[in-house]
């Protein structure tokens, strides 16, 4: 398993990891499989979406702040309540596959982490698996 880290300098801010999981990739050698990532924590998540405009980001970010506001009550006394639940939507893994050692992504597709806690230093996992027929 290979893995890098990521490090979040603003409140909830979203990363464009895209380059750092196709290094992985290519370090593992894969030209034909699939590509799980994971982030071992609960108050950020990974998404894969649009980034060439980073205000498509900003909108994900300004709706899941509507929907778990991070001045809403809540029974978690961490104060990061808002956080788990929005890492909880957004989950913490996502999985692509991979043609000619490159990933199958659409041409407006990035793999985005999304920090909802920061800042911090977060950790990024990278399993990928070659398809044997
Ligand atoms: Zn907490």
């Amino acid at each position: 398993m290979k893995g890098f880290s990521v490090d979040t300098f603003e409140k909830q801010q979203a990363i464009d990891i895209t380059v750092q999981v196709e290094s992985c990739i290519a370090a593992e050698g894969i030209e034909d499989g699939i590509c799980l990532i994971q982030v071992p924590h609960t108050t950020c998540g990974i998404i894969v979406n649009e980034h060439f405009d980073a205000s498509v980001s900003k909108d994900i970010l300004d709706c899941l702040d509507r929907i778990a506001p991070p001045d809403a009550t809540y029974s978690h006394k961490e104060g990061n309540a808002h956080a788990h639940i929005k890492s909880t939507l957004v989950g913490s893994t996502q999985m692509l596959v991979i043609e000619d050692g490159q990933l199958m992504l659409g041409t407006w597709q990035r793999i985005l982490f999304f920090e909802f806690d920061g800042p911090r230093q977060r950790r990024v996992w990278v399993k990928a698996l070659e398809h044997r027929r």
